[in-house]
């Protein structure tokens, strides 16, 4: 046989092909792009393996503009969430709207009053640019915000109790996940953790037991992420807080995800509201910004001014504080609070939590032919009711009644497994990743979150999965 010859790197680069490349990428990336592809093909040239065409100017280039423009992809990638799992932790939590996008281009193009205060021409702090908001949808009498909320939870902690006793309920000693675990942060915090009661039941009467000179604050956690059920006993938070002013002590509140209004008034299960919190008695207040408020990633703080103070004060207030993009996309959304009447339709995860299932099934009715023929004999395509559920630890027990595309492979029980994982990795390997879930032998996606049908039909011919 002839033996090839690789054409020289110096060939290719003055090639008429390689001028675009040349162009995007300049010349230093396109030269380091050929010789490691050049090195890669040698062998097999050498061997004889190759043929003229699979090394000509033209194809190399061509190869070699395919991995330049991967290595170019950006590493923060867009997703189809169809987990079913709305406010998915990994995934982002809430989607921002339309004002709070703007918002936040504003915020990132131009230079902004960000602790400067235009009436006075002095100084200001960035927590006034969201507090009347705040202190209108929550009656807070003073707020703060910053990272998020376990940050939240950190700096009230350390700014409130440090050096004191902490007391809470054995049942509120939760993790949130992600290491954050509320004895854990106590400690951190510098607070000693003075635990009460039981994890099922804990009453006013352990508390009282429990106070002593050297209590600093008492604390309750929302128990987001679990539910607790049959033989228990909390206490409720207006008697707790009228039992912590008794003893002069502040009552912390974490909400968690929290709410700003009533979800029951979307059908959604109810969730405590900050402001029922405050009415209540609890001194602080803190939630999230990105569960269910649908905001930006940050944590609040709000309640009483004088305490609210303190924490200001606390130099780790600093560490923790939030950037100016989240505060112009927190604002925006706050606004949206004022008009309750057209909440649903302006908040993306509002209006994707109160999706009506049988919106979601048409959907799921509508675009299973298409995926049916794209995979073939093999898979069984049907659109069936699912349930899926809020996420970021709202509500762990309740469900969201949605739809989805639930596809099972037709093969042996013994390859079931093997197939649907090779499903799995397919629909993550499309230009725009669709991440679904397997579980009972089938992938499901979930289409509840499924704004964009246009660009999720428009990959599936892209689709390619391994036998
Ligand atoms: C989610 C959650 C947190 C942590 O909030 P992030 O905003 O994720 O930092 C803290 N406490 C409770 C009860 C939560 O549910």
């Amino acid at each position: 046989m002839m033996s090839l010859r690789l054409p020289s790197i110096d060939g290719v680069l003055r090639h008429p092909a390689c001028a675009p490349l040349l162009e995007r990428h300049g010349r230093e990336s396109l030269l380091a792009g050929l010789r490691q592809l050049l090195d890669e093909l040698r062998p097999s040239v050498l061997n004889g393996q190759l043929s003229a065409v699979e090394i000509s100017p033209e194809v190399l280039a061509g190869r070699v503009g395919e991995r330049l423009a991967q290595q170019q992809r950006s590493n923060v990638r867009r997703v189809f969430n169809l987990t079913g799992t709305v406010l998915h932790t990994n995934l982002g939590r809430a989607l921002l709207p339309e004002e709070a996008i703007v918002a936040v281009q504003m915020a990132a193009r131009y230079p902004l009053n960000l602790e400067f205060d235009l009436a006075s021409g002095k100084r200001g702090d960035r927590d006034d640019l969201i507090e009347g908001l705040i202190r209108e949808l929550t009656g807070a009498e003073a707020v703060t915000v910053v990272n998020n909320n376990a940050a939240a939870v950190l700096l009230t902690l350390n700014s409130l109790g440090a050096r004191k006793e902490g007391i809470i309920s054995r049942g509120e000693l939760i993790e949130i996940g992600g290491a954050f675990r509320i004895p854990d942060i106590m400690a951190r915090a510098g607070v000693r953790l003075h635990e009460v009661g039981t994890t099922n039941r804990t009453h006013a009467r352990d508390y009282e037991a429990a106070i002593s000179p050297r209590s600093g604050l008492i604390m309750r956690v929302h128990a987001s992420n679990y539910s607790v059920e049959g033989f228990t006993a909390r206490v409720p938070t207006a008697e707790l807080a009228e039992l912590a002013h008794r003893h002069g002590l502040p009552l912390l509140e974490d909400l968690g995800s929290g709410s700003l209004l009533d979800l029951t008034r979307w059908g959604l299960p109810a969730e405590p509201t900050v402001r029922q919190a405050l009415l209540d008695g609890a001194d602080i207040v803190t939630f999230s910004g990105d569960k269910l408020l649908g905001g930006p990633q940050a944590g609040l703080i709000v309640g009483r001014k004088e305490l609210i103070a303190k924490i200001k004060k606390n130099p780790l207030k600093r560490a923790l504080r939030v950037d100016k993009l989240t505060l112009a996309a927190l604002e925006a959304v706050l606004g949206l609070y004022r008009n309750p009447d057209r909440l649903a339709e302006r908040l993306p995860s509002l209006r994707l939590l109160t999706r009506p299932q049988a919106d979601i099934f048409a959907q799921a009715s509508r675009l299973q032919p298409a995926l049916a023929e794209v995979l073939g004999s093999l898979w069984q395509v049907s659109a069936v009711e699912a349930l899926g559920m809020i996420g970021s630890g709202s509500q762990p027990v309740a469900r969201l009644p949605s739809a989805a595309l639930c596809m099972r492979p037709q093969v042996s029980k013994r390859l079931r497994g093997r197939c649907l994982l090779n499903l799995e990795a397919a629909l993550r390997a499309l230009p725009i990743p669709v991440l679904g879930r397997i579980d009972d032998d089938a992938l499901w996606l979930d289409l509840r979150q499924l704004d964009d049908e246009p660009a999720w039909l428009g990959q599936l011919p892209h689709l390619q999965v391994e036998p």
